[in-house]
């Protein structure tokens, strides 16, 4: 196998594949280094029992109006492959227990019940008590969102979250709930923008839920990961799959190439390129030292290194399964909600039998599991201040569940490693300046997928949006 290439990228998930793809439209040969059999990464479909699905990707992002105006999307149809039959839905979220299997209970996030049983959604997780008032008050915030144009939310892009929250709302708990709902954006509230917020929460009154897109027939792997592998592999791409990268060799402060270890041979491996992309989760890169504090800036390091120690085990659902404590009588969507960052904020779920998900096997069973902080606390408001109140939601939430799924705290915890895909947790990663595609002391050392997410976009869709300017700078090194 020959060693030596243009570019080498470490990761074959959407960020590597993404990149990879288009610098092969452009002619340049690179390999993807993946440590799996298989490319695709968190966007990968997975098997349990006999059901496929998706592990509970959607079309990025969720948040905006139209599909089109996804990045996501005006990547594929650069690439020539639009994505084909699309349709919305809404994040309905119910929970089963275990007792009572055969029952759904819906408690929140069921768009039939309108835009209250969103709020409902908020008071159970984070365990904060919502009376009428304040359930009005939120009702009133989310209207004046509702009723702010695109235009307007424009101007306000200047103003933060917090700020309006301190202007516009008085009820402390509609306050507590606001101010929770902001990590969901990627930030604290004293981050996120008053105008992006707005624009986009101000669509829920209408819809009574949060709303996703995804694909009519098949999975989001089937949609993006494919064809962006064939693509890759049909353009020259080279797929160096079942290899972990272990280093990055550098040589007076440039990128020359990779070692990796064979998982097969076990034998180390070396392969040469003057440019490296690291489009692996940079905590692991971090932690694994892969990706040294000198290869970044200094705020840059920290700030991941902060992130690092807020740590659980990524894909903590997975990990839930593979320990087996999550009942397996049925198929169904797990929330696992993460409760470090002060509210429970979402860590990730996985999908089985939903039919809106297309999945036909097997029919009819509509199973949903929930685990979030364990309902509405008795607690009359006034007697503990909010983030009290939120701490103690969360170590109910923790105990109720170990009482429920014993294992459940071993499992979750697994501590020195990082968790890659807590929208919160991004949010401090963030780096705020031109340099996060790029190393600011390694000659040819970039960055691609969620390694540079940033507040101003959800999700992945950040991934598809980086690609054409990383693209640009990598021909630009490689030219000179
Ligand atoms: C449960 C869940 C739900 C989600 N929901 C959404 C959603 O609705 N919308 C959305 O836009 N995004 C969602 N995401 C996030 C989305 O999956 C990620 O943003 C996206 O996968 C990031 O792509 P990436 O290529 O940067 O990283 P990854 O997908 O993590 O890919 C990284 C790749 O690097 C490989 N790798 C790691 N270490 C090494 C190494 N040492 N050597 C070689 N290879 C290595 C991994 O095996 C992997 O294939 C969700 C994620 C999860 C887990």
């Amino acid at each position: 196998m020959r060693n030596k290439f243009d570019v080498l990228i470490i990761g074959g998930g959407p960020g590597g594949l993404t990149i990879g793809s288009l610098l092969a439209k452009d002619g340049v040969k690179s390999a993807i280094i993946e440590k799996e059999p298989d490319v695709g990464g968190r966007y990968r479909s997975i098997v349990f029992h006999g059901c496929r699905s998706d592990n509970g990707v959607r079309m990025p992002t969720a948040l905006v109006r139209k599909p089109e105006q996804t990045f996501m999307y005006k990547f594929l149809s650069h690439m020539g492959i639009a994505p084909k039959g699309i349709k919305e839905i809404a994040w309905t979220m119910g929970m089963v227990r275990k007792d009572k299997s055969d029952k759904i209970e819906y408690f929140a996030m069921d768009p039939k019940k309108g835009v209250n049983n969103f709020f409902e959604f908020f008071a159970f997780g984070s365990g904060l008590p919502m009376e009428a008032p304040s359930r009005q008050a939120l009702a009133t915030a989310f209207r004046i969102m509702e009723d702010t144009s695109e235009r307007e939310c424009r101007k306000m892009v200047n103003i933060s979250f917090a700020s309006w929250i301190e202007r516009n709302v008085e009820d402390p708990i509609a306050r507590a709930v606001l101010e929770l709902a902001a990590p969901l954006m990627g930030a604290p509230p004293t981050v996120v923008n008053c105008g992006q917020f707005a624009n986009i929460f101000g669509a829920f009154p209408k819809a009574g839920a949060l709303l996703f897109w995804y694909p009519k027939q098949g999975t989001m792997e089937d949609m993006v990961i494919t064809p962006l592998a064939d693509y890759y592999r049909e353009h020259g791409g080279t797929l160096l799959a079942n290899r972990r990268a272990r280093s990055i060799v550098i040589e007076n402060k440039k990128a020359k190439g990779v070692v990796v270890q064979n998982n097969k041979t076990r034998f180390l491996e070396e392969y040469h390129a003057p440019v490296v992309i690291c489009a692996m989760p940079i905590f692991e890169a971090m932690w694994r030292n892969i990706i040294r504090r000198e290869f970044l800036t200094e705020d840059w390091a920290e700030a991941i290194e902060r992130c690092g120690k807020l740590t659980y085990e990524d894909l903590s659902v997975f990990y839930l399964l593979r320990e087996e404590v999550i009942p397996k009588d049925g198929p169904g969507w797990v929330h696992i909600f993460d409760p470090d960052y002060g509210i429970p904020t979402y860590v990730g779920d996985w999908c089985l039998g939903w039919p809106l998900f297309n999945v036909d096997e097997p029919p009819g069973k509509q199973y949903l599991y929930s685990y979030i902080p364990g309902g509405l606390p008795d607690t009359p408001f006034g007697s503990a201040s909010a983030p009290e109140m939120v701490n103690a939601a969360i170590n109910r939430w923790e105990a109720a569940v170990e009482k429920v799924f014993p294992g459940f705290a071993r499992a979750i915890e697994h501590k020195g490693k990082s968790l890659q895909l807590n929208w919160g947790r991004y949010a401090f990663a963030v780096v705020p300046t031109e340099l996060d595609l790029q190393s600011p002391n390694i000659g040819g050392l970039y960055f691609a997928g969620d390694t540079i997410w940033s507040v101003s976009s959800m999700v992945s869709d950040k991934i598809y949006q980086t690609v054409f300017p990383l693209r640009d700078r990598v021909m630009k090194y490689l030219r000179a």
